[in-house]
Protein backbone atom coordinates (compact mmCIF):
# COMPACT_ATOMS: atom_id res chain seq x y z
CA UNK A 1 0.00 0.00 0.00
CA UNK A 2 0.87 3.76 -0.73
CA UNK A 3 2.18 6.12 2.16
CA UNK A 4 1.02 9.30 3.31
CA UNK A 5 3.46 11.39 1.23
CA UNK A 6 3.07 9.95 -2.24
CA UNK A 7 -0.68 11.08 -1.59
CA UNK A 8 0.04 13.99 -0.38
CA UNK A 9 2.81 14.90 -3.40
CA UNK A 10 0.24 13.50 -6.14
CA UNK A 11 -1.82 15.61 -4.68
CA UNK A 12 -0.08 18.68 -4.44
CA UNK A 13 1.16 18.15 -8.09
CA UNK A 14 -2.16 17.85 -10.17
CA UNK A 15 -4.20 20.19 -8.10
CA UNK A 16 -6.44 17.57 -5.79
CA UNK A 17 -5.38 20.19 -2.97
CA UNK A 18 -3.36 22.38 -1.43
CA UNK A 19 -2.28 23.45 1.59
CA UNK A 20 -4.57 26.27 2.78
CA UNK A 21 -3.42 30.29 2.44
CA UNK A 22 0.06 28.83 1.00
CA UNK A 23 0.61 32.53 -0.68
CA UNK A 24 1.48 33.56 2.99
CA UNK A 25 3.11 30.93 4.52
CA UNK A 26 -0.27 28.58 5.06
CA UNK A 27 -2.04 28.08 8.08
CA UNK A 28 -1.51 25.09 10.04
CA UNK A 29 -4.83 22.52 10.05
CA UNK A 30 -6.45 24.36 7.14
CA UNK A 31 -6.36 22.63 3.15
CA UNK A 32 -8.16 23.88 0.10
CA UNK A 33 -9.33 21.33 -2.44
CA UNK A 34 -7.89 22.29 -5.65
CA UNK A 35 -9.67 21.92 -9.22
CA UNK A 36 -10.09 18.01 -9.20
CA UNK A 37 -10.33 17.82 -5.23
CA UNK A 38 -13.13 19.60 -5.59
CA UNK A 39 -14.56 17.05 -7.89
CA UNK A 40 -13.49 14.11 -6.30
CA UNK A 41 -15.10 15.42 -2.58
CA UNK A 42 -18.14 16.62 -4.23
CA UNK A 43 -18.85 12.72 -5.95
CA UNK A 44 -18.08 11.45 -1.90
CA UNK A 45 -21.10 13.52 -1.01
CA UNK A 46 -23.02 12.81 -3.79
CA UNK A 47 -22.80 9.35 -3.29
CA UNK A 48 -23.04 9.31 0.12
CA UNK A 49 -26.50 11.69 -0.27
CA UNK A 50 -27.39 9.29 -3.20
CA UNK A 51 -26.96 5.90 -1.00
CA UNK A 52 -28.05 7.64 2.39
CA UNK A 53 -31.28 9.75 1.63
CA UNK A 54 -32.42 9.44 -2.23
CA UNK A 55 -32.05 5.55 -2.20
CA UNK A 56 -34.00 4.92 1.42
CA UNK A 57 -37.62 5.77 1.94
CA UNK A 58 -36.78 6.80 5.93
CA UNK A 59 -34.47 9.46 5.26
CA UNK A 60 -34.15 13.54 5.06
CA UNK A 61 -31.94 15.95 4.43
CA UNK A 62 -30.82 19.12 6.32
CA UNK A 63 -29.14 21.63 5.81
CA UNK A 64 -28.63 23.60 8.87
CA UNK A 65 -26.31 26.63 9.71
CA UNK A 66 -22.62 26.82 11.25
CA UNK A 67 -23.45 29.32 13.48
CA UNK A 68 -25.75 28.61 16.43
CA UNK A 69 -27.56 30.07 19.30
CA UNK A 70 -25.30 29.45 22.19
CA UNK A 71 -27.51 27.55 23.87
CA UNK A 72 -27.43 25.05 21.27
CA UNK A 73 -23.82 23.97 22.45
CA UNK A 74 -24.59 25.15 25.98
CA UNK A 75 -27.44 22.37 26.49
CA UNK A 76 -25.78 19.84 24.09
CA UNK A 77 -22.62 19.69 26.50
CA UNK A 78 -19.45 21.13 24.45
CA UNK A 79 -19.36 24.39 25.94
CA UNK A 80 -18.67 22.55 29.51
CA UNK A 81 -16.95 19.35 27.89
CA UNK A 82 -15.91 19.52 24.59
CA UNK A 83 -12.46 19.20 25.17
CA UNK A 84 -9.01 17.48 24.49
CA UNK A 85 -6.60 16.75 27.17
CA UNK A 86 -3.38 18.63 26.20
CA UNK A 87 -0.01 19.33 28.02
CA UNK A 88 2.92 21.62 26.96
CA UNK A 89 6.75 20.37 27.25
CA UNK A 90 8.05 22.99 30.15
CA UNK A 91 11.24 23.21 28.12
CA UNK A 92 10.23 24.06 24.20
CA UNK A 93 7.05 25.41 25.27
CA UNK A 94 4.95 23.02 22.62
CA UNK A 95 1.86 21.74 23.19
CA UNK A 96 0.89 18.29 22.63
CA UNK A 97 -2.86 16.21 23.04
CA UNK A 98 -1.87 13.72 25.96
CA UNK A 99 -3.37 10.98 24.29
CA UNK A 100 -2.06 11.31 20.98
CA UNK A 101 2.29 11.95 21.61
CA UNK A 102 3.90 9.48 19.61
CA UNK A 103 6.56 7.73 21.12
CA UNK A 104 9.12 9.56 19.07
CA UNK A 105 8.59 12.79 19.86
CA UNK A 106 11.19 14.58 20.88
CA UNK A 107 12.20 17.91 22.36
CA UNK A 108 14.30 20.64 20.16
CA UNK A 109 17.60 19.68 22.95
CA UNK A 110 17.11 16.20 21.61
CA UNK A 111 16.07 14.72 24.83
CA UNK A 112 12.81 13.59 26.52
CA UNK A 113 10.36 16.57 27.11
CA UNK A 114 9.31 17.93 30.15
CA UNK A 115 5.25 17.44 30.20
CA UNK A 116 2.92 19.17 32.62
CA UNK A 117 -0.15 17.55 34.16
CA UNK A 118 -2.95 17.38 31.27
CA UNK A 119 -5.72 19.90 31.41
CA UNK A 120 -8.63 20.49 29.29
CA UNK A 121 -8.14 22.23 25.83
CA UNK A 122 -12.17 23.10 24.44
CA UNK A 123 -11.87 22.88 21.07
CA UNK A 124 -14.83 25.25 19.56
CA UNK A 125 -13.51 27.61 17.71
CA UNK A 126 -15.30 31.08 19.56
CA UNK A 127 -16.55 34.11 17.73
CA UNK A 128 -19.28 37.43 18.55
CA UNK A 129 -21.93 37.90 16.29
CA UNK A 130 -23.42 41.30 15.60
CA UNK A 131 -21.28 44.45 15.44
CA UNK A 132 -20.92 44.32 19.89
CA UNK A 133 -18.18 41.95 20.50
CA UNK A 134 -18.87 41.12 24.14
CA UNK A 135 -19.92 38.18 26.37
CA UNK A 136 -23.39 38.27 25.66
CA UNK A 137 -23.10 37.82 21.84
CA UNK A 138 -20.53 35.16 21.79
CA UNK A 139 -21.29 32.34 19.17
CA UNK A 140 -19.27 29.08 18.41
CA UNK A 141 -18.67 27.98 15.13
CA UNK A 142 -20.22 24.17 15.30
CA UNK A 143 -18.20 21.56 16.24
CA UNK A 144 -20.43 19.34 14.76
CA UNK A 145 -23.20 19.22 12.07
CA UNK A 146 -25.22 16.68 14.63
CA UNK A 147 -26.73 19.29 16.82
CA UNK A 148 -28.39 21.34 13.90
CA UNK A 149 -29.60 17.98 13.56
CA UNK A 150 -31.36 17.54 16.93
CA UNK A 151 -32.94 21.02 17.20
CA UNK A 152 -34.48 20.57 14.07
CA UNK A 153 -36.32 17.54 15.07
CA UNK A 154 -39.97 19.07 15.58
CA UNK A 155 -39.18 21.14 12.75
CA UNK A 156 -38.69 17.90 10.23
CA UNK A 157 -41.08 16.31 11.91
CA UNK A 158 -43.83 18.22 11.70
CA UNK A 159 -42.91 19.83 8.02
CA UNK A 160 -42.96 16.07 6.86
CA UNK A 161 -45.45 13.62 8.26
CA UNK A 162 -42.34 11.53 9.63
CA UNK A 163 -43.19 8.51 11.27
CA UNK A 164 -40.31 6.90 14.01
CA UNK A 165 -37.86 5.24 12.42
CA UNK A 166 -36.99 7.31 10.45
CA UNK A 167 -33.49 9.59 9.53
CA UNK A 168 -32.53 13.11 8.94
CA UNK A 169 -29.34 13.41 7.12
CA UNK A 170 -26.43 16.31 6.97
CA UNK A 171 -23.24 17.35 5.40
CA UNK A 172 -21.80 20.29 6.25
CA UNK A 173 -18.76 22.32 7.40
CA UNK A 174 -17.37 21.87 11.10
CA UNK A 175 -14.44 23.33 12.98
CA UNK A 176 -12.49 22.15 15.91
CA UNK A 177 -9.27 24.00 17.19
CA UNK A 178 -6.93 20.80 16.92
CA UNK A 179 -4.00 20.50 19.33
CA UNK A 180 -1.99 19.13 16.50
CA UNK A 181 -3.72 18.71 13.27
CA UNK A 182 -1.18 16.55 11.35
CA UNK A 183 -1.53 13.74 8.50
CA UNK A 184 -2.59 16.05 5.61
CA UNK A 185 -6.29 16.30 5.23
CA UNK A 186 -7.01 13.20 8.72
CA UNK A 187 -7.04 15.66 11.26
CA UNK A 188 -7.85 19.23 10.51
CA UNK A 189 -9.32 22.46 11.98
CA UNK A 190 -11.57 23.10 9.59
CA UNK A 191 -13.64 19.89 8.07
CA UNK A 192 -16.75 18.48 6.58
CA UNK A 193 -19.18 15.77 7.96
CA UNK A 194 -20.94 14.07 6.54
CA UNK A 195 -23.80 12.83 9.61
CA UNK A 196 -27.32 10.80 10.18
CA UNK A 197 -29.38 11.03 13.20
CA UNK A 198 -32.33 8.03 13.05
CA UNK A 199 -34.24 8.47 15.38
CA UNK A 200 -36.16 4.95 16.42
CA UNK A 201 -38.78 3.47 19.55
CA UNK A 202 -36.44 2.70 22.46
CA UNK A 203 -35.98 -1.00 22.47
CA UNK A 204 -35.67 -1.65 18.59
CA UNK A 205 -32.20 0.61 19.23
CA UNK A 206 -29.92 -2.25 19.26
CA UNK A 207 -31.08 -3.75 16.39
CA UNK A 208 -31.02 -0.39 14.12
CA UNK A 209 -27.34 -0.11 15.50
CA UNK A 210 -26.54 -3.20 13.84
CA UNK A 211 -28.21 -2.50 10.86
CA UNK A 212 -26.44 0.69 10.47
CA UNK A 213 -22.70 -0.53 11.32
CA UNK A 214 -23.28 -2.81 8.17
CA UNK A 215 -24.84 -0.65 6.30
CA UNK A 216 -22.21 2.09 6.47
CA UNK A 217 -19.06 -0.72 6.62
CA UNK A 218 -20.69 -1.58 2.95
CA UNK A 219 -21.31 2.30 1.02
CA UNK A 220 -17.29 2.25 1.42
CA UNK A 221 -16.74 -1.37 0.04
CA UNK A 222 -19.17 -0.85 -2.67
CA UNK A 223 -17.25 2.31 -3.15
CA UNK A 224 -14.40 0.22 -3.74
CA UNK A 225 -12.65 0.15 -0.37
CA UNK A 226 -11.03 -3.24 0.17
CA UNK A 227 -12.61 -4.93 2.82
CA UNK A 228 -9.13 -6.22 4.56
CA UNK A 229 -8.67 -2.13 4.75
CA UNK A 230 -11.56 -1.23 6.97
CA UNK A 231 -12.10 -2.58 10.00
CA UNK A 232 -14.88 -2.33 13.13
CA UNK A 233 -13.60 -1.26 16.34
CA UNK A 234 -16.15 -1.46 18.87
CA UNK A 235 -15.23 0.86 21.55
CA UNK A 236 -15.03 -0.85 25.07
CA UNK A 237 -17.27 0.25 28.12
CA UNK A 238 -14.46 2.42 29.63
CA UNK A 239 -14.29 4.57 25.92
CA UNK A 240 -17.65 4.80 25.62
CA UNK A 241 -19.02 8.30 25.90
CA UNK A 242 -21.25 9.09 28.58
CA UNK A 243 -24.35 9.31 26.66
CA UNK A 244 -23.52 6.24 24.34
CA UNK A 245 -24.96 2.99 24.80
CA UNK A 246 -22.58 1.83 22.34
CA UNK A 247 -20.00 2.92 19.55
CA UNK A 248 -18.51 0.79 16.97
CA UNK A 249 -15.81 3.01 14.78
CA UNK A 250 -15.15 2.38 11.50
CA UNK A 251 -11.66 2.09 11.01
CA UNK A 252 -9.25 2.41 8.01
CA UNK A 253 -5.59 1.99 6.83
CA UNK A 254 -4.57 5.37 7.16
CA UNK A 255 -0.92 5.02 7.62
CA UNK A 256 0.31 1.71 5.81
CA UNK A 257 3.94 2.22 6.86
CA UNK A 258 3.67 1.89 10.82
CA UNK A 259 4.80 -1.08 12.30
CA UNK A 260 2.23 -1.89 14.69
CA UNK A 261 -0.51 -3.05 12.43
CA UNK A 262 -3.07 -1.96 14.89
CA UNK A 263 -1.80 1.92 14.90
CA UNK A 264 -2.06 1.51 10.90
CA UNK A 265 -6.01 1.41 11.31
CA UNK A 266 -7.43 5.18 12.45
CA UNK A 267 -11.10 6.15 12.62
CA UNK A 268 -13.28 7.49 9.29
CA UNK A 269 -16.72 6.75 10.70
CA UNK A 270 -18.30 6.15 14.08
CA UNK A 271 -21.84 5.07 14.67
CA UNK A 272 -23.17 5.81 17.96
CA UNK A 273 -26.50 4.48 19.69
CA UNK A 274 -27.10 7.74 21.44
CA UNK A 275 -30.34 6.55 22.99
CA UNK A 276 -32.16 9.56 24.39
CA UNK A 277 -29.59 11.64 25.44
CA UNK A 278 -29.42 14.66 23.01
CA UNK A 279 -33.32 14.62 22.56
CA UNK A 280 -33.67 15.21 26.27
CA UNK A 281 -31.31 17.91 27.13
CA UNK A 282 -32.56 20.19 24.31
CA UNK A 283 -36.00 20.00 25.64
CA UNK A 284 -38.11 22.31 26.89
CA UNK A 285 -38.48 20.58 30.68
CA UNK A 286 -35.61 18.21 29.86
CA UNK A 287 -31.91 18.14 31.53
CA UNK A 288 -28.33 18.18 30.42
CA UNK A 289 -26.54 15.14 32.52
CA UNK A 290 -22.97 15.92 31.93
CA UNK A 291 -20.24 12.89 33.00
CA UNK A 292 -19.31 13.74 36.00
CA UNK A 293 -23.09 13.83 37.47
CA UNK A 294 -23.43 17.85 36.91
CA UNK A 295 -27.53 18.39 35.84
CA UNK A 296 -28.25 21.36 34.26
CA UNK A 297 -32.09 21.54 33.62
CA UNK A 298 -33.68 23.16 30.46
CA UNK A 299 -34.50 26.52 31.23
CA UNK A 300 -34.34 27.95 27.80
CA UNK A 301 -35.80 25.81 24.98
CA UNK A 302 -39.42 26.15 23.72
CA UNK A 303 -40.52 23.03 22.47
CA UNK A 304 -40.46 19.23 23.75
CA UNK A 305 -38.54 16.98 21.33
CA UNK A 306 -40.79 14.23 21.42
CA UNK A 307 -42.72 11.88 18.84
CA UNK A 308 -46.78 11.06 19.51
CA UNK A 309 -46.88 7.10 19.20
CA UNK A 310 -50.43 6.53 17.67
CA UNK A 311 -50.13 2.79 18.50
CA UNK A 312 -49.60 3.21 22.20
CA UNK A 313 -50.89 6.87 22.11
CA UNK A 314 -48.10 8.17 24.21
CA UNK A 315 -45.92 10.93 23.40
CA UNK A 316 -41.74 9.22 23.23
CA UNK A 317 -38.84 10.58 23.06
CA UNK A 318 -37.25 8.48 20.68
CA UNK A 319 -33.60 6.72 20.48
CA UNK A 320 -31.11 7.81 18.11
CA UNK A 321 -28.73 6.25 15.88
CA UNK A 322 -25.81 8.29 14.68
CA UNK A 323 -24.00 7.38 12.04
CA UNK A 324 -21.21 10.08 11.77
CA UNK A 325 -18.10 10.37 8.47
CA UNK A 326 -15.94 12.44 7.95
CA UNK A 327 -15.73 13.77 4.41
CA UNK A 328 -11.92 14.61 4.16
CA UNK A 329 -11.42 10.80 5.88
CA UNK A 330 -13.57 9.43 3.39
CA UNK A 331 -11.79 11.27 0.61
CA UNK A 332 -8.45 10.34 1.82
CA UNK A 333 -9.12 7.07 2.06
CA UNK A 334 -10.77 6.45 -1.63
CA UNK A 335 -7.47 8.21 -2.68
CA UNK A 336 -5.11 5.61 -0.54
CA UNK A 337 -6.81 2.84 -1.48
CA UNK A 338 -7.20 3.15 -5.24
CA UNK A 339 -3.58 4.15 -5.63
CA UNK A 340 -1.74 1.49 -7.71
CA UNK A 341 2.04 1.86 -9.41
CA UNK A 342 2.05 -1.06 -11.93
CA UNK A 343 5.28 -1.74 -14.79
CA UNK A 344 3.90 -1.58 -18.17
CA UNK A 345 6.39 -1.55 -20.31
CA UNK A 346 9.29 -1.41 -18.19
CA UNK A 347 7.98 2.19 -16.82
CA UNK A 348 6.11 2.56 -13.80
CA UNK A 349 1.89 3.18 -14.77
CA UNK A 350 0.42 5.47 -11.88
CA UNK A 351 -3.41 4.80 -11.81
CA UNK A 352 -6.23 5.46 -9.22
CA UNK A 353 -8.61 3.05 -9.33
CA UNK A 354 -11.13 4.93 -8.07
CA UNK A 355 -14.79 3.66 -8.40
CA UNK A 356 -16.19 6.02 -11.41
CA UNK A 357 -18.91 7.33 -9.29
CA UNK A 358 -16.33 8.76 -7.48
CA UNK A 359 -13.73 9.70 -10.23
CA UNK A 360 -13.28 13.76 -10.71
CA UNK A 361 -13.34 13.21 -14.32
CA UNK A 362 -15.79 10.43 -16.13
CA UNK A 363 -14.47 10.45 -19.77
CA UNK A 364 -11.85 12.80 -21.10
CA UNK A 365 -11.46 13.28 -24.75
CA UNK A 366 -8.03 13.25 -27.01
CA UNK A 367 -7.70 14.33 -30.46
CA UNK A 368 -4.85 12.51 -31.76
CA UNK A 369 -3.92 15.71 -33.61
CA UNK A 370 -4.23 19.14 -32.00
CA UNK A 371 -3.60 21.35 -35.00
CA UNK A 372 -5.89 19.78 -37.16
CA UNK A 373 -9.70 21.57 -37.25
CA UNK A 374 -11.50 18.42 -38.33
CA UNK A 375 -9.98 16.32 -35.76
CA UNK A 376 -10.62 19.03 -33.19
CA UNK A 377 -13.70 19.95 -33.57
CA UNK A 378 -15.12 15.84 -33.56
CA UNK A 379 -13.49 16.11 -30.16
CA UNK A 380 -15.19 18.40 -28.79
CA UNK A 381 -18.29 17.96 -30.04
CA UNK A 382 -18.08 14.59 -28.11
CA UNK A 383 -17.01 16.28 -25.15
CA UNK A 384 -20.09 18.49 -25.50
CA UNK A 385 -22.13 15.75 -26.04
CA UNK A 386 -21.35 13.63 -23.15
CA UNK A 387 -20.59 16.64 -20.71
CA UNK A 388 -24.27 18.05 -21.73
CA UNK A 389 -26.62 15.36 -21.90
CA UNK A 390 -25.51 13.12 -19.05
CA UNK A 391 -24.01 15.51 -16.82
CA UNK A 392 -20.42 13.65 -16.36
CA UNK A 393 -17.41 15.76 -15.90
CA UNK A 394 -15.89 15.56 -19.42
CA UNK A 395 -12.79 17.09 -20.38
CA UNK A 396 -11.09 17.60 -23.85
CA UNK A 397 -6.92 18.07 -23.77
CA UNK A 398 -4.77 18.32 -26.67
CA UNK A 399 -1.33 19.60 -24.69
CA UNK A 400 0.76 16.54 -24.87
CA UNK A 401 1.30 13.53 -27.11
CA UNK A 402 -0.95 10.55 -26.41
CA UNK A 403 0.35 8.23 -24.35
CA UNK A 404 0.99 10.99 -21.65
CA UNK A 405 -2.25 12.11 -21.68
CA UNK A 406 -3.28 8.59 -21.11
CA UNK A 407 -0.75 8.66 -17.92
CA UNK A 408 -2.35 11.93 -17.59
CA UNK A 409 -5.66 10.58 -16.66
CA UNK A 410 -4.49 7.84 -15.14
CA UNK A 411 -3.13 9.06 -12.31
CA UNK A 412 -5.84 10.85 -11.56
CA UNK A 413 -8.66 7.96 -12.13
CA UNK A 414 -10.61 8.94 -15.27
CA UNK A 415 -12.09 5.53 -16.05
CA UNK A 416 -12.59 6.55 -19.81
CA UNK A 417 -10.57 8.11 -23.02
CA UNK A 418 -11.59 8.91 -26.29
CA UNK A 419 -9.34 9.40 -29.02
CA UNK A 420 -10.36 10.89 -31.94
CA UNK A 421 -8.16 10.38 -34.94
CA UNK A 422 -8.37 10.07 -39.23
CA UNK A 423 -10.13 7.23 -38.84
CA UNK A 424 -13.08 8.93 -37.25
CA UNK A 425 -13.37 11.49 -39.76
CA UNK A 426 -14.31 8.93 -42.13
CA UNK A 427 -16.36 6.22 -40.56
CA UNK A 428 -17.69 8.50 -37.38
CA UNK A 429 -16.37 5.96 -34.83
CA UNK A 430 -13.19 6.59 -31.70
CA UNK A 431 -11.38 4.62 -29.90
CA UNK A 432 -12.03 4.04 -25.96
CA UNK A 433 -9.83 3.18 -23.81
CA UNK A 434 -10.42 1.54 -20.21
CA UNK A 435 -8.47 2.71 -17.26
CA UNK A 436 -8.09 -0.73 -15.56
CA UNK A 437 -7.50 -3.02 -18.86
CA UNK A 438 -5.99 -0.43 -20.88
CA UNK A 439 -8.20 -2.55 -23.50
CA UNK A 440 -8.94 -0.12 -26.56
CA UNK A 441 -12.34 -1.02 -28.73
CA UNK A 442 -12.97 0.96 -31.73
CA UNK A 443 -16.94 2.41 -31.27
CA UNK A 444 -19.29 4.70 -33.00
CA UNK A 445 -19.77 8.04 -31.76
CA UNK A 446 -23.49 8.04 -31.49
CA UNK A 447 -23.14 5.16 -29.57
CA UNK A 448 -20.94 6.30 -26.65
CA UNK A 449 -23.62 7.75 -24.38
CA UNK A 450 -25.31 5.02 -24.31
CA UNK A 451 -22.40 2.94 -23.40
CA UNK A 452 -20.50 5.20 -20.84
CA UNK A 453 -24.33 5.48 -19.52
CA UNK A 454 -24.14 1.12 -19.24
CA UNK A 455 -20.69 0.87 -18.06
CA UNK A 456 -21.10 3.45 -15.40
CA UNK A 457 -24.51 3.07 -14.36
CA UNK A 458 -23.22 -0.69 -14.10
CA UNK A 459 -20.58 -0.05 -11.88
CA UNK A 460 -22.56 2.16 -9.33
CA UNK A 461 -25.09 -0.16 -8.73
P1 LIG B 1 -10.87 11.75 16.78
O1 LIG B 1 -10.98 10.79 17.95
O2 LIG B 1 -10.05 11.20 15.64
O3 LIG B 1 -10.49 13.14 17.19
P2 LIG B 1 -13.67 11.98 17.05
O4 LIG B 1 -14.01 10.63 17.60
O5 LIG B 1 -13.59 13.15 17.95
O6 LIG B 1 -12.31 11.87 16.18
P3 LIG B 1 -16.23 12.43 15.98
O7 LIG B 1 -16.55 13.50 16.93
O8 LIG B 1 -16.83 11.08 16.19
O9 LIG B 1 -14.64 12.28 15.86
O10 LIG B 1 -16.51 12.95 14.51
C1 LIG B 1 -17.05 12.14 13.50
C2 LIG B 1 -16.14 12.07 12.30
O11 LIG B 1 -15.72 13.38 11.91
C3 LIG B 1 -14.85 11.31 12.54
O12 LIG B 1 -15.04 9.91 12.38
C4 LIG B 1 -13.94 11.88 11.49
O13 LIG B 1 -14.13 11.22 10.24
C5 LIG B 1 -14.41 13.32 11.36
N1 LIG B 1 -13.50 14.20 12.09
C6 LIG B 1 -13.52 14.49 13.41
N2 LIG B 1 -12.52 15.35 13.72
C7 LIG B 1 -11.86 15.60 12.58
C8 LIG B 1 -10.74 16.42 12.23
N3 LIG B 1 -10.13 17.17 13.15
N4 LIG B 1 -10.32 16.43 10.95
C9 LIG B 1 -10.94 15.69 10.01
N5 LIG B 1 -12.01 14.93 10.26
C10 LIG B 1 -12.47 14.87 11.53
Amino acid sequence: MVDMDKIISLCKRRGFLFQGSEQYGGLQGVWDYGPLGVELKNNVKQAWWRKMVYERDDMEGLDSSILMNRLVLKYSGHEDTFCDPMVDCRKCKKRFRADQIEASEKCSDGESHDYTEARPFNLMFRTTVGPIADENNIAYLRPETAQGIFVNFKNVLDSTNRKVPFGIAQIGKAYRNEITPKNFIFRVREFEQMEIEFFVKPGTDEEWHKQWIEERFQWYVKLGIRPENLRKYVQKPEELAHYAKGTTDLLYRFFPDRPDEQKQFDEVEGIANRMDFDLTSHSKGGKLVLKDGKVFPNEHAINRLTWFDHETNQHIVPYVIEPSAGVDRATLAFLIDSYHEEEVKGETRLVLRLHPELSPIKVAVLPLKKNHDGIVSVAKGIKKLLQGKAGWRTVYDDTAGIGKLYRRQDEIGTPFCVTVDFQTLQDQTVTVRDRDTMAQERVVIDALPALFSEKLFRKQN
